[in-house]
């Protein structure tokens, strides 16, 4: 039958990737969470069913779907593995679409295949360590000479630093230019003086790496360039739209699997000569959880129908990602309080849920910088009957 919101194909791509990840993905999740193993494997399988750049031109590698059902793959990846989700995201709308939007053909030509096909995997490069929330504040420097640029700089908090083939990374030509000094390189990861950091020990996502990323004297050819200089920072903020509803249908698969296994458990734990399922202190917390369940999809379905509106819609973007990540979070701690101590318990995954969701509600942009894109376009021009 499938969702009514749904074309048939989007759908069958639903079902399809739903299967996939039951049968590969989600029965190395919890070893790969402990071992802190990447998942390079989960990518190239993913690559190989056709599920890396799907929005992408086939002509390029893609299969031309819609934004929205690229949208349901990374839903239904999170369900099983977070961490996954957010390699696979960053590569598809922050990296991958960036080479799409804004690159030559000669670099569509010469990067994109290998990206649809998981042969290689992207990574996107803004933060440091003095420009997280204020990205634009960045400093790492991009000089150039002649056919080549000079990059030096460190990047702090890099999703699959040191495992991912290549980088988009912005620096500045100028920095008393602000906004319109930044500029998008791509940046293969053998190139001499580009290094990384430790993997960084987290709280959650943890087969997920994320590493400095350092640039010491980091020469790359004028054609490495992702679209004009100083049009860097428009593209990042474009790219992050995209990724802002990825995020969101991240924290959908935590909510999902935060409502399974809270009603398999609600249906089966019998205390007091009862299901604890039969005592409404209990049905409550489920029936919210469905219904923010609902909510937040259909919020970031139609974010991702509308995601080709560009900039125009940015604040119903942050608006899915905002409400979905926050609902994670608080899911996730609903599931572990219907699970009494033994969701307190590594061994039953329900814990994994809080410790993989929180990390939703900061990157690709803070619960306060969504709330801070939308409170100012509200109070600027918003077309409130457009929502
Ligand atoms: C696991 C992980 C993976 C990441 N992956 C990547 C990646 O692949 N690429 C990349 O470039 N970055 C990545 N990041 C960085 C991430 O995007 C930043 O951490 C995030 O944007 C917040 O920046 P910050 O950590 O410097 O916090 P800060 O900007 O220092 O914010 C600290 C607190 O202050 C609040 N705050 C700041 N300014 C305001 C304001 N004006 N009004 C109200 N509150 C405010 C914030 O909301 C937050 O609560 C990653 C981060 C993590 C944790």
């Amino acid at each position: 039958m499938g969702l009514s919101v749904l074309t048939e194909e989007e759908n069958t791509i639903r079902d399809a990737i739903h299967q996939l990840v039951r049968d590969t993905i989600a029965k190395t999740s919890a070893e790969f969470d402990r071992t802190q193993t990447f998942p390079r494997v989960n990518m190239e399988l993913l690559g190989k069913q056709g599920y890396l750049g799907m929005i992408v031109d086939p002509k390029w590698g893609g299969s031309g779907a819609t934004y929205l059902a690229q949208t349901l793959v990374v839903e239904a990846i999170a369900a099983a593995d977070p961490a996954t989700a957010v390699i696979y995201e960053v590569h598809n709308s922050l990296h991958l679409e960036g080479i799409w939007r804004y690159g030559t053909d000669l670099q569509k030509a010469r990067y994109l295949p290998s990206l649809c096909q998981g042969t290689a995997i992207g990574a996107f490069a803004i933060t440091e360590a003095n420009a997280g929330s204020n990205a634009a504040a960045l400093t790492s420097r991009a000089e150039r000479h002649g056919d080549h640029y000079i990059l030096n700089g460190r990047k702090m908090f890099i999703t699959s630093a040191g495992e991912a083939d290549r980088y988009l990374v912005f620096a500045t030509l100028d920095p008393s230019l602000g906004e319109r000094g930044i500029t998008a390189f791509i940046v293969e990861k053998e190139t001499k003086g580009l290094s990384f950091g430790p993997p960084e020990d987290k709280m959650g996502i943890r087969a997920s790496r994320t590493s400095e990323l350092i640039l010491d004297s980091v020469e790359v050819p004028v054609e490495q360039r992702l679209g004009e200089e100083g049009q860097g920072y428009a593209m990042a903020l474009y790219l992050l739209d995209g990724g802002r509803i990825g995020i969101a249908a991240q924290s959908i698969g935590i909510m999902t699997t935060a409502l399974e296994r809270s009603l398999a458990y609600a249906r089966q734990r019998e205390q007091f000569g009862e299901t604890i399922g039969h005592y409404q202190g209990v049905q409550w917390r489920l029936a919210d959880m469905a219904t923010d369940l609902h909510a937040a999809r259909m919020m970031a379905y139609e974010a991702a129908r509308r995601r080709e509106e560009g900039p125009s819609q940015r604040p119903l973007f942050a608006m899915a990602k905002l409400f979905a990540s926050e609902k994670a979070v608080q899911h996730a701690a609903d599931a572990i309080q219907i699970f009494g101590g033994y969701g307190y318990m590594r061994e039953y995954g329900v814990e994994r849920l809080l410790r993989d969701a929180k990390v939703t509600e900061i990157y690709e942009g803070t619960s306060e910088m969504m709330r801070l894109v939308i409170a100012s376009r509200l109070l600027k021009n918003y077309d409130l009957d457009n929502i």
